[in-house]
């Protein structure tokens, strides 16, 4: 596991910086106590399975009557949350986000054993497992592997607000997606595809795909670049002749933030043919756009070379 973060403690401890609350999407204690048991995965978690075969644990279990299970010492290394498992407390509440929605009890069992744990360790941050996506490029971010990265529910703003203001008096840190970036760039990549033209149709099934699809990419930003800057293929560009400027990953649902110094610039989206763009301005540069003083530029990414208008 620790091969994933490019760590090699001498002990599987953690230093505890951030706590992660989640919920076990399973709705008895006794299964769920069953489910964090065994050391080694179960065969049905293949995608995690292939990053490692250690089971996900975590110190706390929270059961829905709010009586509350330490499982394991907080500072054992524990896998519950990618990429900040070695700073990262887990709490872990018995339910889901369907049929068994998390307890009043279970959220003054939280806010107490957070208070406990924010005294004895120097924890900065309190987050959902649903937002750890927002700390990826964070100093706190160890995983290595981009493409490493699930998407997770639990256990969903509500509760988190709802936590939050029970919380308010602690200064914990903001968020860093929220907090960090000032001026560059924001939006979202959608993936588009079929026919998108538009039609008259009595059959009301028929849903067309025009609202793209959110996807996960990686966007090249490039000092603004004009198309006799590269090689181009269709949509499709390699041999950029100016500089890289900044690599952006965004998380599971296509969304970026990301600073950048106030100018010009182009912007590429890594696709397996190549390096895909498909606006360009009346003097020929590719995908430009431009970051304010102060200020972030919003921009939509549509990715619709497989798309038919
Ligand atoms: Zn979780």
């Amino acid at each position: 596991m620790w091969d994933h973060y490019g760590m090699m403690p001498d002990k599987p401890v953690i230093d505890p910086q951030m706590i992660v609350v989640h919920w076990t999407a399973i709705p008895t204690l006794q299964a769920s106590y069953e489910a964090f048991y065994d050391s080694r995965l179960p065969g049905s978690r293949a995608k995690i399975g292939n990053a490692s075969p250690l089971n996900v644990s975590v110190p706390y279990l929270i059961d829905r009557d709010g009586s509350m299970y330490q499982l394991m010492p907080d500072t054992l290394f524990a896998r519950h949350v990618i990429g900040l498992n070695h700073c990262a407390i887990g709490i872990e509440n018995v339910g889901d986000g369907k049929n068994h929605p998390l307890t009043e009890a279970q959220l003054e069992a939280n806010e107490k054993l957070i208070r406990r744990l924010v005294k004895k360790y120097d924890i900065r941050y309190v987050i959902g497992h649903h937002e750890y996506q927002q700390f990826i490029g964070h100093p706190l971010w160890k995983e290595k592997d981009a493409n490493y990265l699930t998407e997770k529910t639990d256990p969903g703003d509500e509760f988190m607000q709802r936590l939050r203001s029970q919380l308010s008096d602690l200064d914990l840190a903001p968020l860093p997606i929220e907090d960090s970036v000032k001026q560059g760039i924001a939006g979202q990549v959608r993936w588009y595809e079929g026919n998108l033209m538009p039609t008259v149709s009595e059959d009301t099934t028929e849903v067309q795909n025009t609202q793209g699809k959110p996807v996960h990419r990686t966007l090249l930003i490039y000092e603004l670049t004009h198309q006799d800057q590269a090689k181009q293929m269709s949509h499709f560009f390699q041999d950029i002749k100016t500089k890289q400027v900044a690599k952006v990953v965004t998380d599971l649902s296509g969304r970026f933030k990301f600073s950048l110094p106030a100018g010009r610039y182009s912007l590429l989206v890594e696709e397996e043919r190549g390096l895909f763009a498909n606006q360009f301005d009346g003097e020929g540069n590719i995908f430009p756009f431009a970051v304010y003083t102060d200020s972030i530029t919003q921009i939509d990414v549509r990715i619709d070379y497989k798309a038919v208008y």
